[in-house]
């Protein structure tokens, strides 16, 4: 069940001489299947590329594209068996929603009982039912991305390929069908792999996420492990907001290390040593405020306070940091013993497992 798509030391160079552009470069990954599978990266740094290549729109400078050990490389878009969805529906104006849905089973000349069955079926599945006999014109913009889904799932993928299908939707509707493509994917037993460049779609939809820089993976992993565990001062900051501070080791064993700036000591669950002179990522929700004097804490002033309802964002002045943000996500908890002015002086305890050694790019 499901296809796993494996990509081996993939290149795509586009013009040539001095300006040539490698868009994809020599990148290889590994698509489990039924996985729902992330490319995120900034604008430019080869995701569109990547997808088409695995499409067959675009024809590969070197390296291989297989779905379940076959070889694909360069076999036209027809031969594939994918389903694409990209950021502009694209459904033809002139068909009602079922005729949109029914184009690809006709042109693979489906017989016509069996054409209706799987058109009311993928129109249940993006629940448009309901709106089988209107035309494209008549729906919103999120109904029309669903029919666009269904149009896409209908001939029965193998794989699945998702071009920024929600950014020309508002907030609230892009929230909703987060959560709908990623249970109609899973429901499917669809490998799915999804474009886009808003990492907080990323973090919410996906199983493994692939991030993306000048055609090259800086970094693949869960959801979780690439917020958590950055490797580099790139993956940190475009995940969300963090603190980098520049720390000098003290002292390092049993995965306990010493770091000092020049506020004072702090200590950091870390596997590996980290070199003598560091660069920690701290996020600013892995900072707590405590009290002056609070044992095992760095002193701080407080530069700006707002309060935003449910959570709380402070910046204070750290010796040896300069500015540092920090979240408090339940300021009126019975836990939130610092309520803080401008000059107030407080201190900062920073979750241990929480301090990430990163490289500065
Ligand atoms: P975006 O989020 O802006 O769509 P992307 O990550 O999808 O960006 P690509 O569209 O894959 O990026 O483009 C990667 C690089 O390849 C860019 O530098 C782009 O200018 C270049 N590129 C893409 N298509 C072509 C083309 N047909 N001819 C020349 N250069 C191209």
């Amino acid at each position: 069940m499901g296809t796993q798509i494996k990509i081996n030391n993939l290149v795509k160079a586009f013009g040539s001489g001095s300006n040539a552009t490698r868009a994809v470069d020599d990148l290889s990954l590994t698509i489990e299947p039924g996985e729902l599978f992330f490319l995120l990266g900034p604008s430019g740094c080869g995701k569109t590329t990547l997808l088409r290549m695995i499409a067959g729109f675009i024809d590969p400078t070197s390296g291989s594209i297989a779905f379940n050990n076959k070889t694909v490389t360069h076999d036209p878009p027809n031969k594939r068996n994918t389903g694409m969805v990209f950021q502009s529906y694209a459904l033809w104006p002139h068909m009602t929603v079922a005729d949109n849905v029914a184009f690809g089973l006709k042109v693979r000349k489906t017989d016509p009982a069996t054409r209706d069955k799987l058109v009311k079926e993928a129109l249940a599945a993006v629940q448009m039912d309901p709106y089988a006999d209107r035309k494209p014109t008549q729906l919103s913009g999120g109904q029309q991305q669903r029919v666009a889904l269904a149009r896409a799932l209908v001939i029965r993928p193998d794989v699945l390929l998702l071009d920024e299908p929600l950014s020309n939707l508002d907030a609230k509707l892009r929230n909703d069908l987060r959560l709908e493509i990623r249970r109609i994917c899973k429901d499917a037993g669809l490998t799915t792999v999804y474009v886009t460049h808003d990492q907080k779609e990323a973090l919410s939809m996906a199983d493994r996420v692939a991030l993306l820089r000048s055609g090259k993976v800086v970094q693949l992993g869960t959801p979780v492990e690439l917020y958590r565990q950055p490797k580099s001062r790139f993956v940190a900051e475009f995940l969300g907001e963090t603190n980098l501070i520049h720390a000098t080791t003290e002292t390092y064993n049993n995965n306990q290390a010493t770091l000092a700036i020049e506020a004072g000591r702090f200590s950091a669950t870390l596997t590996q040593q980290p070199e003598r002179d560091c660069l920690v990522s701290v996020r600013p929700e892995a900072i707590t405020l405590r009290a002056p004097g609070t044992p095992n804490t760095l002193p701080a002033t407080v530069v700006e306070s707002a309060y935003l309802g449910e959570t709380a964002q402070h910046i204070v002045e750290l010796k040896g940091a300069g500015h540092i943000k920090i979240a408090e996500l339940n300021p009126f908890g019975s836990n939130s013993t610092v309520h803080p002015k401008p000059g107030d002086n407080v201190a900062l305890e920073l979750a241990q497992s929480d301090i990430v050694p990163i490289q500065n790019d």
